[in-house]
């Protein structure tokens, strides 16, 4: 076996569309449901008009309509009731040998704030994350490998500005070097030995970044996350890819994609919500010019924010990645839910 095994989830593409329905909360237990599980692919969500007063981002309800179903297909559907490592098995665990083998692959969080990003992320104690679940699984095949390859880990949050979330200190500059890729100068490396060491890096970011949020007065809901694990290895099994393999592997946490152009307010709250905003609409038009790429020529806009710069190398080239839109499935959250399903049903097209 060479080991090139590949994500099953991207079926020969470069980008694979999860959707997680996460359980309705305490305050909308009342609330009916618009969303419905079809099968491990398909969702059905049904609209409700009440008198088309709505100018939300939802469908505009047309004359004489006043529910409507639309079905929407994904790589893989995770209903109410997934567990973490039911999302971790389907969406990053074959990422791990495709990253070994020198690809670099990335997982998304995408959706509205609230819609369980982050616990799907990070998790809790109790029920880890993917990123847990996956530095877990990630040591255990590193420490097949001879000889030991390098291990890499780097962490930021991008708000506004990029900032390292392992080192204080101010925003970093970023850009382009000519053979070196997208580089945030001044980014802290670090080279943790054992799962344990690597999940303290990641807890001790997570509380930085949480804290950055509550000093800027704002929620951890409106800064991206980026959370990178760097592999380098030799490979001396000979055949065509022997020689040093460098790979990253990126989790993204990013900003909630509820109606950030609505912001209210001034001063710096309004220009982070423009800012994030437009990180989150390159985002977008990234993944659809991806879409639209396939083998053909098309202009991919990474230069319309620092997010999508500082994740072009991860991008580009050879790469998989595995967006997991998130959503609620109760009647109050619609207008979002329905944006986050047309745009994550459109972005498997690649
Ligand atoms: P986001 O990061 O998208 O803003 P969170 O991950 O913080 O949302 O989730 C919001 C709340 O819902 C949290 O209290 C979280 O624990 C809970 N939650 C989210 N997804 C699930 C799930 N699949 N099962 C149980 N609780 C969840
Ligand atoms: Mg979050």
């Amino acid at each position: 076996p060479s080991g090139e095994s590949v994500c099953l989830c991207h079926g020969g593409g470069s980008v694979a569309v999860v959707l997680r329905v996460r359980p309705p909360n305490p305050r909308e237990r009342a609330a009916p449901s618009v969303l419905h599980v079809l099968n491990q692919r398909a969702v059905l969500f049904t609209s409700e008009e009440p008198g088309g007063t709505g100018t939300g981002p939802g469908p505009s309800p047309g004359p004489g309509r006043r529910r409507r179903s639309l079905e929407f297909e994904f790589d893989h559907v995770f209903g109410e009731r997934a567990t973490q490592e039911e999302v971790f098995e389907h969406t990053t665990l074959p990422l791990l040998d495709t990253l070994l083998a020198g690809y670099n692959c990335s997982v998304f969080a995408y959706g509205a704030s609230g819609v369980g990003k982050t616990h799907t992320m990070m998790g809790t104690k109790r029920t880890p994350g993917i990123v847990h679940l996956a530095t877990v699984e990630l040591y255990k095949r590193l420490e097949r490998i001879k000889p030991q390859p390098d291990l890499h880990v780097l962490l930021q949050v991008y708000k506004e500005r990029v900032y390292d979330l392992l080192k204080p200190q101010g925003p970093l500059n970023v850009w382009e070097q000519p053979g070196k890729g997208v580089v945030a100068q001044g980014l802290s490396l670090h080279q943790p030995t054992t799962p344990e060491q690597l999940l303290a890096l990641l807890a001790k970011g997570n509380k930085n970044r949480a804290q950055r949020s509550t000093k800027a007065n704002a929620a951890s809901s409106r800064s991206h996350a980026i959370f990178q694990i760097q592999v380098k290895h030799w490979d001396l099994t000979g055949g065509p890819s022997r020689g040093l393999r460098v790979a990253k592997l990126s989790f993204i946490d990013l900003a909630g994609s509820e109606r950030a152009w609505d912001t209210p307010g001034r001063g710096e709250g309004m220009w982070e919500g423009t800012s994030i905003n437009r990180s989150l609409l390159a985002f977008k038009s990234v993944v659809r010019a991806l879409a639209g790429a396939k083998g053909g020529q098309s202009h991919v806009p990474f230069r319309d924010s620092k997010l999508t710069l500082l994740l072009k190398d991860s991008l580009v080239g050879s790469f998989r990645s595995t967006v997991i839109a998130a959503v609620s499935p109760a009647a109050p959250a619609g207008p979002d839910t329905y944006s986050t399903l047309r745009f994550a049903s459109r972005a498997r097209h690649i």
